[in-house]
């Protein structure tokens, strides 16, 4: 039989009722005659409030302690999940991420999945069992429990596909799919049908959390089919990307072409004229990870992303203390990307791009690029407006020639 892995996300399982819904999806599936296993996220907005709790009784709560905490969200919902389907008939089995074999590095909050050792989910699955799996967890080769960073029950699914030799792997969330920019801030974004792994990890590392960058890497590693649909769409027909995202290798797309813009509000910028080495030591150290580095002879600046960032009022202080004003942390910006295959193989786009944001009086600070992506730095006030304005500019009209 063909293995099918489903990963339901927190709004999926957030109360009974959809709790029961689920369920029913898993037994359809079974009963189309696959092999199921299912990966859960926290119930609802749980792991926000686990860590509004952590941060109650302390402002810089240990990496080992969160996890510890944080755990705990997804291992009620294999249990409720394994439960709900037992009421329909079905013979389920949940397991934490360290029982199904993800092993990580020993970065606790935001741990790397080293390998999958899935022995006792392949030994419950021949026995006929749908097995129910604790998503965004792992143990490392210490025995410490670790997280996968936020938004990573997508990782345990892919990673676990790819163990299980699985068909495919469906990340079923509150939305059909991956859009051109997202739904909730632009109502005129558009479902994409089919993307490519790369055009899909630069959206989701921009800010798009409908799939989660590390998931996307390691399902283009591993030559995973990734299938984005809402737990509320049927199960994938003879073609998924009818109404869902199918994410595989080279779908048939423009060179140079828009496909989707992103986002990133909760970030702040590290500007610094210390020595660079210090600098970057200095935060290794305290494994806080930068992104969009950009180092002149005198300056050094970078991105740092707040999503796994848990004590950062540990981090100013530090930095205070040994760099005091040398370095400055920004706090006023927000990260804008448009991204696809092959935009910058002229700079078409980033005059574009540029130019409509200043005739809305909207400045960056700063423009990055890659192959695949180009971020401005906008003021975080009109971050959302700027989404919109080139959503408009590069997937609502025909572009216009440039001098
Ligand atoms: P889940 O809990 O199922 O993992 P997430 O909240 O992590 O769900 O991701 C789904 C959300 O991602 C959607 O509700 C949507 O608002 C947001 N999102 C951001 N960018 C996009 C995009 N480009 N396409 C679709 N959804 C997006
Ligand atoms: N519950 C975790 C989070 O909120 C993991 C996930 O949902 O993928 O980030
Ligand atoms: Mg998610």
């Amino acid at each position: 039989m063909s293995i099918v892995v489903q990963k339901y996300g927190g709004s999926s399982v957030a109360d009974v009722t959809r709790i029961r819904q689920v369920a029913e999806r898993v037994m359809r599936t079974r009963r189309a005659g696959h092999d199921v296993v299912v990966v859960v996220s926290a119930m609802g907005d749980t792991t926000d409030e686990l860590l509004a709790l952590a941060k109650q009784v302390s402002p810089n709560p240990e990496r080992r302690e969160l996890d510890m905490l944080l755990t705990a969200g997804e291992r009620i919902s294999m249990a409720l999940v394994s439960m709900a389907i037992r009421e329909l008939g079905g013979d389920a089995i949940s397991f934490t991420g360290s029982q199904s074999g993800i092993i990580t590095n020993d970065r606790h909050v935001d741990a790397r999945i080293i390998e999958v050792r899935p022995y006792r989910v392949q030994d419950e699955l021949a026995r006929g069992k749908i097995v129910v799996i604790a998503g965004y967890q792992g143990v490392s080769y210490r025995r410490e429990v670790t997280t996968l960073g936020r938004g990573g029950s997508d990782t345990t699914a892919v990673a676990m596909g790819a163990a299980l030799g699985a068909e495919y792997c469906e990340i079923c969330s509150d939305v059909d799919g991956v859009y051109t920019a997202d739904p909730r801030v632009v109502p005129t974004a558009r479902r994409i049908g089919s993307l490519s792994y790369e055009e899909t990890q630069e959206l989701a590392e921009a800010g798009a959390k409908v799939l989660n960058a590390q998931a996307v890497e390691f399902a283009k590693e591993k030559g995973i089919a990734i299938y984005a649909r809402a737990t509320v769409s049927p199960l994938p027909g003879a073609d998924p990307s009818s109404d869902g995202t199918v994410v595989r290798r080279f779908p048939p797309r423009m060179p140079g072409s828009v496909v989707g813009v992103a986002s990133e509000r909760d970030i702040v910028m590290i500007e610094s004229s210390a020595p660079g080495a210090d600098l970057l030591a200095f935060l290794d150290r305290r494994q806080v990870a930068g992104k969009q580095l950009h180092a002149s002879r005198e300056t050094l600046s970078m991105v740092v992303s707040r999503e796994n960032l848990h004590e950062e009022p540990r981090l100013r202080a530090g930095l205070a203390e040994q760099f005091g004003a040398r370095v400055r942390l920004v706090d006023d910006l927000g990260a804008l990307s448009v991204v696809g295959a092959g935009i910058n193989g002229s700079f078409d786009n980033v005059r574009r791009g540029t130019a409509a944001l200043e005739s809305a009086g909207i400045s960056s600070r700063d423009i990055a690029t890659s192959s695949f992506r180009i971020t401005w730095m906008v003021d975080r006030a009109k971050l959302d407006e700027a989404v919109r304005l080139l959503h408009a500019t590069f997937l609502e009209q025909p572009g216009p020639a440039l001098p």
